[in-house]
């Protein structure tokens, strides 16, 4: 065991901590072809998987960051589907641990790496963040406008939903996306009627306007409308109305899929910082941090030795945890135990995380639990 995987975060559950939410392989073999009626079967799970290979050999193929990037991405294609191919054949021996959504999600990231790809979707970052950059002023006059206080932490976390949208590891959001369906205000509106899938609203708002937190840490998802729009407004809200004393928010360390970095953010801030004055103000105070996760995943495990000691030393301190994304909040951390308030907030993207959460396409997960 290495030292950091002793050094457990001081929220997680030693025992009760698995970064795994769905099954990928069923319990009874005999439901391995057709799932048990409702819930997807291994094959439904690995198809996801599978899927993904055409896009993402696709946008690898217009990356202008690499040398002859169409080679590379048939590259990407046959090393991604053989590392699964290799699995499905040997699924109830060895290859049952890498049978979840963390491997396969670590598999294709290392494979791109291994076609010679470093950010594949480096430059449609950078296009949403610049955007999403220019409204960030309009979210923030809005928010400000607000008369109570109930209805400021329900429209956070509806743009929080909202924005999660942007989210091109879905095929069905990255097909929105690419149809140019895509604006915030849209999105906000697409939000389906409440009671969501998990709808803990009422309380998370209850909380919010009673308690007051030492440290938020907030586990950011993608870049654009999701970070800017989404996560920076609650982060500064968390501070404008003193629910939290300090706020760090951690980005991952690593490119994955449209996630934004820690590099990237800590490069566009001053420009966000232009974009709002409290934003401005906190973060020259230090009450608003930006921290590297560790992570180059789409997902996250927080007993994992990658996560970064930035998020270790400012663990100490946190007594308020907030997980974003499908791939954070929902695919790993669902399930998960914290020994601090959480909040897993994102939308539900697959229909095969729909169907075991009983829930439609799109519908948005909101679990907030104290302790
Ligand atoms: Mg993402």
């Amino acid at each position: 065991m290495s030292p950091k995987e002793m050094n457990v975060l001081p929220f997680i559950s030693k025992d009760g901590y698995s970064p795994h939410t769905f099954e990928y392989i069923p319990l009874s073999l005999l439901s391995e072809s057709e799932g048990d009626g409702c819930k997807p079967s291994l094959q439904d799970w690995m198809k996801i998987f599978y899927n993904s290979i055409e896009y993402f050999a696709s946008m690898a193929k217009e990356d202008g960051q690499v040398e002859n990037p169409s080679a590379k991405a048939k590259i990407f294609a046959t090393l991604y589907r053989d590392k699964l191919d290799t699995l499905m054949q040997k699924r109830y021996e060895d290859a049952k641990p890498h049978l979840n959504c963390l491997t396969l999600c670590k598999m294709r990231e290392e494979s791109l790496i291994e076609a010679g790809f470093t950010d594949v979707f480096a430059s449609i970052k950078q296009r949403e963040n610049i955007e999403s950059i220019k409204l960030l002023p309009s979210i923030c006059k809005e928010l400000d406008q607000i008369e109570t206080k109930r209805k400021l932490w329900d429209t956070l976390i509806r743009n929080m939903c909202a924005a999660n949208i942007f989210d091109l590891g879905s095929a069905h959001t990255a097909r929105m996306y690419h149809e140019n369906e895509f604006c915030f205000e849209a999105c906000r509106k697409m939000l389906l009627p409440r009671p969501w899938a998990i709808d803990n609203v009422e309380t998370f708002c209850d909380r919010m306007m009673s308690h007051t937190y030492n440290q938020a840490m907030i586990f950011v998802d993608n870049s654009g409308a999701d970070v800017m729009l989404g996560m920076l407004p609650f982060a500064r809200e968390l501070l404008n109305q003193n629910v939290a004393k300090s706020v760090v928010v951690a980005a991952n360390s690593y490119p994955s899929i449209n996630d934004i970095t820690y590099s990237e953010l800590i490069h566009l801030l001053p420009q966000i910082c232009e974009a709002d004055q409290k934003l401005s103000e906190y973060v020259k105070s230090g009450t608003l941090r930006i921290i590297p996760s560790g992570s180059g995943l789409p997902v996250i495990d927080l007993s994992s030795d990658s996560i970064s000691d930035e998020v270790r030393q400012e663990a100490e301190n946190t007594d308020f945890l907030v997980l974003e994304g499908m791939g954070r909040s929902i695919e790993t951390n669902l399930n998960a135990e914290f020994l601090v308030d959480s909040l897993r907030i994102g939308m539900v993207k697959h229909k095969e995380v729909a169907s075991c959460l009983n829930c439609n396409l799109m519908d948005c997960v909101v679990k907030f639990c104290t302790i």
